[in-house]
């Protein structure tokens, strides 16, 4: 009988899920894709088959699909129906932190729950609904061999001065250090270089993960040497609706000054921040470009500053760059942005080839640019797919 994998990812409302089957010899290819958005206001299910047709489309009541446990029941119900004849092996999770120590997916069991759980005070908004999808499984199949992928792995090649905050060491032997995030992404980019640009895959190259949250990467040799995110993913690049790198004494202002409380400030920095506070429209980077108002052009203007000053901190941290990758939602689909990015990166020896630009790479470069550009679609669920796959020797 045909072996599948399942690939969760769970947020504070979603259940997102991806369902990869395993060839004896080529590539993992998704059977199912889809998620269980709206968990606490109004769930809602969708899914799409591996050629993009849609297999279920569906909404309840918070009485009927309360949490992430039933969510993963009606996406177990779904497999059932739809991947008739094939037998589910093993379940991938991506949990966004594996701590100072984790720089390896890992096979879950109970004492590594327990480390897991250790690890929330560090990422309590992500970390506890990770874990949550952990334990449904748990509760739905005991038997299943699950593994947790971690986003800050990858980064954990980095030498110890790249993690390493200005604060009393106390501090730093307490967990507070550069973690990076969007690890899985990074480390999907490192492992495609070698077939889609060759030529850079041992090289200097700064990957630009640009989607509704965005980090910057740099590179060497296919292991991470720097992250513009740090100890949560509020650091580095302006975002969708967060701020990205600023002053820690505006986050004291606004507790001392302005009243703030605690709460009051995480929900500003998370959800009212980056590309929705300042142009007062949205988060969703189309409909920036789409429109005409002053701080739309403003906010898309920070956004391209604060990428090439990014850029410029990690060529430091490399020691020059060969090469720039842009990925995830508007890296791979925006021709203005990569454009913007690339004219401020000229000093980098980088010279867009506009034609390539426009019809989205992989190379955007011209062929005597000194420094070259590209655009390399991500894949994190496949990345958990193959981990999982390894670990569990499938
Ligand atoms: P991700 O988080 O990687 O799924 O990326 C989501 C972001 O990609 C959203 O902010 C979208 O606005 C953005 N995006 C998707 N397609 C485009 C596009 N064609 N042009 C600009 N931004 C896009």
């Amino acid at each position: 009988m045909e072996k599948v994998i399942l690939v969760l990812n769970a947020g504070s409302s979603s259940l997102k899920f991806s369902v990869f089957e395993l060839p004896a010899s080529a590539e993992m290819r998704p059977l199912a894709i889809g998620q269980v958005e709206g968990l606490g206001t109004a769930p809602r299910f969708k899914a799409k088959d591996g050629e993009g047709n849609t297999i279920v489309e569906r909404r309840w009541t918070t009485a009927e699909v309360a949490g992430p446990a039933q969510a993963l029941q009606e996406i177990i119900a779904l497999l059932r129906s739809h991947l008739e004849g094939r037998v589910l092996v093993g379940v991938g999770h991506r949990v966004v932190h594996g701590g100072p120590d984790y720089s390896e997916p890992l096979r879950i069991d109970a004492a590594a729950l327990e480390k897991l759980d250790a690890l929330v005070p560090l990422a309590p908004l992500h970390q506890p609904h990770n874990l949550a999808a952990i334990r449904a499984v748990q509760q739905a199949r005991p038997e299943m061999p699950q593994v947790a992928c971690f986003d800050t792995a990858f980064h954990r090649t980095q030498e110890s001065i790249a993690d390493l905050y200005g604060l009393p060491y106390e501090y730093y032997e307490r967990g507070i250090r550069r973690y990076g995030f969007h690890g899985l992404s990074y480390e999907y980019i490192a492992a495609t270089l070698p077939s889609v640009a060759p030529e850079i895959a041992d090289g200097r190259v700064v990957v630009a993960h640009l989607g509704s949250g965005a980090s910057m990467c740099a590179i060497h040799d296919g292991r991470s040497v720097g992250s513009s995110m740090g100890f949560t993913a509020l650091d580095g690049l302006m975002m969708g609706t967060r701020p990205g790198n600023m002053d820690p004494g505006i986050v004291l202002y606004l507790l001392q000054q302005e009243g703030l409380s605690a709460k009051q400030i995480e929900d500003l920095l998370y959800k009212r921040s980056g590309l929705l506070g300042l142009s007062g429209i949205g988060n969703d980077m189309r409909v920036l470009l789409a429109s005409e108002a002053p701080r739309a052009r403003l906010a898309i203007e920070l956004f391209v500053y604060r990428i090439s000053r990014e850029l410029g901190a990690l060529a430091a941290v490399l020691g020059g760059l060969d090469a720039l990758v842009f990925t995830a939602g508007i890296g791979e689909n925006s021709a203005r942005i990569r454009q913007l990015v690339c004219e401020k990166a000229r000093w980098l020896g980088i010279e867009l080839d506009a034609a390539a630009n426009d019809q989205g790479g992989p190379r955007i470069s011209r062929p005597e640019s000194r420094t070259s550009a590209w655009v390399v679609p991500t894949n994190e669920e496949l990345m958990i797919a193959r981990h999982t796959r390894q670990l569990l020797s499938l």
